[in-house]
């Protein structure tokens, strides 16, 4: 039996880094809390070593929360605002948050699972197993409704799976948060993507389902639109992301070889640490400078210390393809006018910038500038009315989408946003369903 511990703190540590809170009058950590935890009171519980009351104080709040210990970006966020980090070093919420969740858990051992209370003959259908959906089933399962869970992969989990990699968000940690909706009776149905396999007038005439919750996330990659981007051992990085989380990539494809990276966000670096692991000599090439790159600065902490490069002001401009198979990329470079006058291409004279054009030879090239909502989105989903972005177009407050009973959250909502705030929408959106169905 595979226990969580082992991705936690231990039990003294968790007291000790407990007992380092200020408990300060104006909880500075709640206001930095997309999800408004009660911190200080789950943290206070913790210190006094009543663990299964800091837990049930946490899940007021958070549907889950050992989940958003592990990924959110907890230093811009809660550990940002902890008045600790103005005396030292802002306490480790996100880790103490985890510790709660899982301590003693086993996964597959049922008494640890919580119970649901009513038994509804209500059933709710949820298109998306990210953790939008999973939030949603879990407070709806709870309260007694039948959920389904639909998905178009074979895993469940949606971007916790297929684009956070392992060794940031452990997989037990999902099948262990998965178990617990079974234990609730949540049924799930993989593979079955939205318009092949579900049709969702039939579901509601057969009175199939009473309401549709849609969380079907934000997994269309941004093109780089330049030549050669559809060229062999080129990807997205969510595409490079699900296949390296799939186990698809053999180490023997990618060792040693040149891998070279555009972009400048958590998926750019997700991509690039991934390809380290598969052995491969790594480079970023981002088109600001450092300061400007949107990635959280404890993952380029990071990826600089397992040796992966980094290039400034490169913007892409074509991709070839070598007679040996290699890919040679054409690149902007942006440079100080002062510092280099020769070779001026473009002359922004306003900026101060030159533009020179510099090649490199890689071997597989994976970019990743962001993501947007399935542009197929208004078809799958019965004309639902988008928004300008192509999102899902909701009531803000309700989650109610332009067709009666159907409903969304999450990024296919927001475009890509974070975990925390998928979980606040399928959470949110659940209380709103609950009172559709009565
Ligand atoms: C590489 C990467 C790393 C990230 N790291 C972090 C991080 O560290 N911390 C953080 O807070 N956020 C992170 N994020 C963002 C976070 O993962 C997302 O914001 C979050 O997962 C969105 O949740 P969701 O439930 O809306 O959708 P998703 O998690 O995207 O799940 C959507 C689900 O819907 C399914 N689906 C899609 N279309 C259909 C269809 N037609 N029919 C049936 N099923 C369908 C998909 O298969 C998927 O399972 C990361 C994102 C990426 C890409």
């Amino acid at each position: 039996m595979e226990n969580l511990n082992k991705f936690i703190y231990s039990k003294n540590e968790a007291i000790n880094e407990a007992k380092r809170c200020l408990n300060c009058k104006n909880k500075p950590c709640i206001d930095g809390c997309p999800a408004k935890n009660n911190i200080p009171e789950f943290i206070k519980k913790i210190a006094e070593e009543k663990f299964e009351q800091a837990k049930k104080i946490i899940s007021k709040t958070n549907s889950l929360p050992g989940i958003c210990g592990k990924v959110c970006p907890h230093e811009i966020q809660c550990q940002n605002k902890c008045t600790r980090k103005f005396k030292g070093k802002a306490l480790e919420i996100g880790k103490l948050e985890s510790f709660v969740t899982y301590f003693n858990c086993e996964l597959n051992k049922k008494n640890h699972f919580i119970k649901k209370t009513k038994n509804y003959k209500k059933k709710v259908a949820i298109i998306g197993s990210g953790p939008s959906g999973l939030s949603c089933a879990k407070e709806l399962a709870l309260k007694g409704i039948h959920v389904t869970i639909f998905d178009s992969m074979p895993l469940l989990g949606g971007m916790l799976t297929y684009g956070i990699p392992a060794y940031r968000l452990p997989r037990e940690i999902i099948h262990y948060e998965i178990e617990i909706l079974r234990s609730l009776g949540v049924k799930f149905i993989t593979k079955t993507k939205n318009k092949k396999n579900i049709n969702f007038n039939e579901m509601k005439k057969n009175k199939k389902f009473d309401a549709f919750f849609i969380c079907t996330g934000a997994w269309a990659p941004k093109k780089i639109e330049i030549s050669g981007e559809n060229l062999p051992n080129v990807f997205s990085g969510t595409k490079f992301l699900r296949q390296f989380n799939s186990g698809m990539f053999k180490h023997e494809n990618f060792n040693k070889k040149n891998l070279s990276v555009i972009g400048g966000g958590n998926v750019a670096i997700d991509s690039a640490r991934c390809a380290k692991q598969l052995g491969s000599n790594v480079t970023v090439f981002y088109r600001q400078n450092e300061e400007k790159m949107p990635a959280w600065q404890d993952e380029i902490k990071f990826a600089k210390a397992e040796g992966i490069n980094f290039k400034f002001q490169m913007i892409p401009k074509n991709i070839i393809k070598n007679k040996n198979k290699t890919l040679k990329v054409t690149f902007f470079k942006k440079t100080n006018k002062k510092e280099e006058k020769n070779k001026k291409i473009v002359d922004e004279t306003e900026t101060q910038i030159i533009y020179s054009e510099t090649q490199i030879e890689t071997n597989f090239l994976i970019y990743a500038i962001g993501q947007t909502v399935d542009p197929n989105t208004a078809e799958i989903f019965e004309n639902l009315l988008l928004d300008k972005n192509g999102c899902i177009l909701i009531e803000k407050e309700t989650g109610k989408t332009s067709i009666d009973g159907i409903f969304a959250g999450g990024d296919v909502v927001t475009g890509p946003e974070t975990v925390v705030l998928a979980m606040i929408s399928g959470k949110n959106v659940s209380d709103v369903i609950l009172q559709y169905l009565e």
